[in-house]
């Protein structure tokens, strides 16, 4: 059994299951087959038409969400054109009708779309602030309900929002406290079995309270969010106002158990009994979770309130976990959750003393489970409370209000733009093939039906799991095939400690000397390079040997000598090398991101990010190796064997900005196609490349098969390049150096006997759309970490942000707050995002760059600079540049972004394509039509849409541009090894006297 442990065949209710029957039956039966006014109006139909065909709901929601950024008639026509025109099956006709007359007819689209979105607003969002909603609340009391109120917008990407919101929230609880002094009580919802509880009930989303939230840094978080929350607190305790903390994706768990903890355990709210927090079922350590809390709350003696939930993130935490090979946080059989639901719903029941139950649902089954174990418990109906959305399940909330139950209505207030992933959540709930209110109230199923026990189908679901031997991945992890190395996940404290303890370890090395590595044997030389620590320079991280000409012609007779040898080794026994390798790096890989975060700056995430990207070259062309080596063709009578042989001796020459992914890709590329290699790695990387050789070593690979080379490029690099011996170079890095190399492979020198390769990635000025649909609470941040992300220096980073003109002055204040807010630091604190640049000729030519940029364009921002000796260059935002400036069109390599205004997308586009690099581009939109005109007219090797252009993943997004950003070769794709290969044909004429071989036929 994975996770959680739910109950055995009959569970947490088993032996109840007559009377929760009896119970949900009553429930339905006050029902009396009314039905919630979201099924009724325009949302219903709306809802309706999706429910019959999945293309069509996901067209619509999608239409739905973009529309209140839509700012003309004509605007909303194309996008209803655009979303509706292709997928018309269940619309109705007069539908089907507006929607093709929409571009005739354009203020009839915007007429019905914007009525549409205006009552689903209406229906979910109880009003557009505290005050506006008071008459809604006085009548919701004479239902009677309760309430509970919630600011609408999520995430903050600035503090400057973050603060914002803050204010918002202190406003809300004045207002409605002061309002609230005056109402009537109502016994049913104002006072449970001990006596009078606050009218006022405000619920927190912890994530709009703080923009900085950092996996790898939850203190801080728990910090800056509990600086903003505790004001909201205490003045909540001065007004007699309960505040409840909302429970959002499972990045934020752990920070908001903690804060919710420490928060009440302060002195000015040690005794302030009206706090809260959701715990949501569909978690399989929830069980944990509430075992965590109520242990607390005993040893605090203190008593508090859990609103139970399911949870409303089920589809991002399944699809979160899957993109990033990490285990399932959440049941997968919705009746797991139901069933875990009713067993923790017993356990805080049980626990009455130290928990005031709050059970938010409008499932029936459920609400029934609650009611009968409370009754069981002997615990009087006032004891606990229901909880519902505004706008849902009505004659849900009805029913349990009339048998004298306190519901609890949760108000959204807020406006239709933030609000609309709330709205958006809320469509799909309705209309969840999984969901409750869906059955009910639109297939109708029978009440039985509904009152099931969960936990049967929830047992015969995990019985199906063990026939299928699924894992704790949910069955998608796949042995047979290529699977990228997760990342790992550093919301986990254990994973946090590891990368300390690695830190600390990697400490005791600083100093350390390295040999070079030439045929197997260690080669000490009398220059060496001193490799430094960016953001420390006094800091020496290695000493490293120092190539000159003569270890260059050693490596060159190691790697000559190796090559028969290795070149008629099989594919399968250099792919197992690979894959040792790559296991080796798995072993060591927070030691070796931990070396990355000294030797060249990397914040934490950066430099796991490279290490898990090595681990994945090793595997990939591993597999990809073996793939490759099986290719032949038959016809009767006649064999042919189209194979590949190795090309000689590869010279591999690798940039320090992914010290070892691009290392390690390239050469683990060589190496296993039969080649044998010199490794040239960056002088400011080179103790982390001696770290790989060092596993290459240890994975098995024969002495000269790949040779450590560190050295100067001008001297070692060049010689290397040109002489005659050498059959094939794979270099990344600047385009002046990529330019001289391809210019001197091409060139025949005395004694050479073939033509050589030159793989060669170079550098990029990658620019970013953002259409005048785009979703900005999405874009700024893909704009920041692509723009800043490991201080701009990789060749994928943004540097040209087009911004079409509806959307500049928002994206541009927004990023330009966001920027501002960005932790810089050294890389080595936890949840640093910028660290220093990788060296003092680096900072010194950024800066020149910066100087450049006052004088071409506008200073529209600068970042502090963290203090320390460090190479630090805060994020700068220039603008008023135009195109043609140097500073938009070569490459800084640093933290350096040029925004500008476009008016429509053809000038966006031409500028974009209109630099001579064509590396990575990327487009924020909600327009298919344009998304499509981008995806065919970006000139960029790799294009992203709708989400930041940097962290392409080996195998899912090969990595490589053209123009003069390449030779066209896709590192981490199906055609790379193709590369540092030769094809070669043999045909064999298998007739003798007219008899031939059975046909083995194409394999
Ligand atoms: C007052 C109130 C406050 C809320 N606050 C929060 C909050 O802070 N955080 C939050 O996340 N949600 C919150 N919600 C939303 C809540 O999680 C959803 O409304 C709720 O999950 C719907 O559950 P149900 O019992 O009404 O419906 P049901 O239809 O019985 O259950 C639907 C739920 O089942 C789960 N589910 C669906 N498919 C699967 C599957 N394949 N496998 C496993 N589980 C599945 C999901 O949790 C889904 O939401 C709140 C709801 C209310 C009423």
């Amino acid at each position: 059994m994975m996770g959680g442990q739910i109950s055995g065949k009959s569970g947490a209710s088993g032996s109840l299951q007559p009377e929760i029957e009896a119970r949900g039956l009553e429930i339905f039966a006050r029902m009396n087959g009314q039905k919630p006014g979201v099924f009724r109006n325009i949302t219903g139909r709306l809802m309706d038409w999706s429910m019959r065909n999945e293309p069509l709901k996901m067209q619509l929601f999608r239409f739905v969400d973009v529309l209140p950024t839509l700012n003309s008639p004509g605007e909303i026509a194309r996008h209803a054109q655009e979303y509706l025109g292709g997928v018309t099956a269940g619309l109705p006709a007069p539908v089907l009708w507006g929607v093709r007359v929409s571009p005739k007819m354009p203020w009839l689209a915007a007429f019905a779309a914007r009525k549409g979105v205006a009552q689903m607003a209406r229906t979910f969002i109880l009003a557009r602030n505290g005050i506006e909603a008071v008459p809604a609340l006085r009548k919701m009391r004479r239902l009677p309900l309760a309430f509970t109120m919630d600011i609408l917008g999520e995430t903050a990407v600035s503090e400057l929002e973050a603060g914002q919101y803050q204010a918002r929230y202190l406003e809300l609880i004045e207002d409605l406290a002061r309002e609230a002094a005056n109402w009537p009580a109502v016994k049913q919802i104002d006072c449970d079995e001990r006596g009078d509880i606050p009218r006022v009930n405000i619920s927190v989303k912890l994530s709009a309270l703080y923009s900085q939230i950092h996996p790898a840094d939850p203190e801080a978080a728990i910090e800056r969010i509990s600086a903003r929350l505790r004001p909201l607190l205490l003045a909540a305790r001065q007004r007699g106002v309960f505040i409840n903390l909302d429970m959002e994706s499972t990045a934020l768990k752990d920070v908001t158990f903690e804060i919710f903890k420490r928060l009440l355990d302060e002195p000015g709210l040690r005794d302030y009994p009206h706090a809260g927090i959701a715990l949501q079922a569909y978690l399989r350590d929830s069980e944990r979770e509430l075992e965590e809390l109520l242990g607390w709350a005993k040893s605090q003696n203190r008593r508090i309130t859990i609103r139970l939930i399911k949870g409303a993130y089920w589809d991002y935490e399944t699809l979160l976990a899957r993109q990033r090979g990490w285990p399932l946080p959440v049941f997968q059989n919705k009746a797991e959750t139901d069933a875990n639901y009713e067993k923790l719903a017993r356990r805080m029941l049980e626990n009455q003393r130290f928990i005031n139950c709050a059970f938010a649902t409008h499932n029936v089954r459920s609400a029934a489970a609650c009611i009968v174990h409370a009754e069981k418990l002997g615990l009087p109906r006032s004891s606990f409370e229901f909880q519902m959305l505004h706008g849902m399940a009505e004659p849900v909330k009805l029913a349990l209000a009339g048998m004298g139950y306190r519901v609890r209505d949760y108000c959204p207030v807020g406006e239709v733009l933030p609000g609309m992933s709330y709205l958006v959540r809320r469509l799909l709930e309705n209309t969840s093939n999984e969901g409750f209110l869906r059955a009910t109230f639109k297939e109708l199923v029978p009440p039985e039906a509904l009152l099931r026990d969960p936990a049967e189908a929830a047992h015969a679901a995990d019985n199906d799991r063990e026939r299928h031997h699924d894992n704790e991945y949910g069955g998608i992890m796949d042995r047979e095939h290529f699977q990228n190395e997760p990342l790992t996940d550093f919301k986990i404290a254990d994973n946090r400690r590891r990368m300390q303890d690695a830190l600390q370890a990697v400490r005791t090395e600083f100093g350390r000397k390295y040999p070079l590595v030439i045929g197997g044997g260690e080669v000490w030389t009398e220059g060496e390079i001193t490799s430094i620590n960016p953001a420390r320079p006094g800091e020496v991280i290695g000493r490293v040997a120092k190539a000159g000409r003569a270890e260059a012609d050693a490596a060159l007779h190691a790697a000559g000598a190796a090559f028969p040898k290795w070149s008629r080794t099989s594919v399968e026994e250099r792919a197992r090398v690979l894959e040792r390798a790559g296991e080796l790096l798995r072993r060591e890989r927070f030691e070796l991101a931990a070396l990355e975060v000294f030797e060249t700056g990397k914040p934490w995430i950066e430099g796991d990010a490279d290490v898990a990207e090595a681990i994945d070259f090793c595997n990939f062309y591993a597999s990809e190796m073996r793939r490759i080596a099986a290719c032949r063709y038959a016809v009767p009578g006649e064999t042919s064997i189209h194979h590949y042989i190795p090309r000689g001796i590869a010279v591999v020459i690798a940039p320090w900005n992914f010290p070892l992914a691009i290392l390690c890709g390239m050469t683990t590329a060589a190496m296993v196609a039969g080649n044998t290699v010199i490794m040239k790695p960056a002088e400011q990387s080179s103790v982390i490349a001696w770290r790989f050789m060092n596993v290459l070593q240890r994975a098995g690979m024969p002495a000269g098969v790949v040779n450590y080379l560190p050295g100067p490029g001008e001297e070692v690099g060049a010689w290397l390049v040109e002489h005659p011996e050498v059959s094939l170079i794979a270099f990344t890095g600047s385009r002046k150096v990529g330019l001289g190399i391809f210019e001197a492979a091409g060139r025949v020198k005395p004694r050479q006997k073939h033509l050589k390769h030159a793989v060669c990635e170079m550098g990029g000025k990658n620019a970013m759309i953002i259409d005048n649909d785009a979703d900005v609470d999405e874009a700024v941040p893909a704009i920041v970490y692509s723009a800043f992300g490991y201080q701009g220096q990789k060749c994928s980073a943004l540097s040209r942000l087009i911004v079409l003109k509806d959307n500049y002055d928002r994206v541009l204040e927004r990023l330009i707050e966001a920027a501002r807010d960005l932790k810089a630091g050294r890389p080595e604190e936890p949840g640093t995002v910028m660290g220093p640049v990788i060296d003092r000729a680096a900072y010194d030519r950024i800066l020149d760059y910066v100087e450049l940029g006052k004088q071409e364009g506008r200073l529209a921002f600068q970042g502090q600079v963290p203090e320390g000796e460090g190479y630090f260059i805060p994020p700068v935002i220039f603008t008023d540049v135009s195109p043609l400036a140097r500073i938009a069109r070569e490459e800084i390599f640093g933290p350096v972004l040029c925004v500008f205004k476009a008016q429509n997308l053809d000038e966006a586009l031409a500028w974009a394509n209109g630099t001579e690099y064509a590396l990575t581009g990327g487009f924020f939109s909600r327009s298919p039509g344009n998304i499509e005109r981008v995806k065919a007219e970006l000139e960029a090797g790799n294009v992203y849409i709708n989400r930041g252009i940097t962290g392409a993943m080996v195998a899912r997004h090969p990595f490589g541009g053209f123009k003069m950003s390449g030779t066209g070769t896709k590192a981490g794709g199906r055609d790379y090894l193709l590369h540092f290969l030769l094809p070669r044909v043999v045909t064999e004429n298998d007739m003798r006297r007219g008899f031939a071989p059975e046909e083995a036929g194409d394999e």
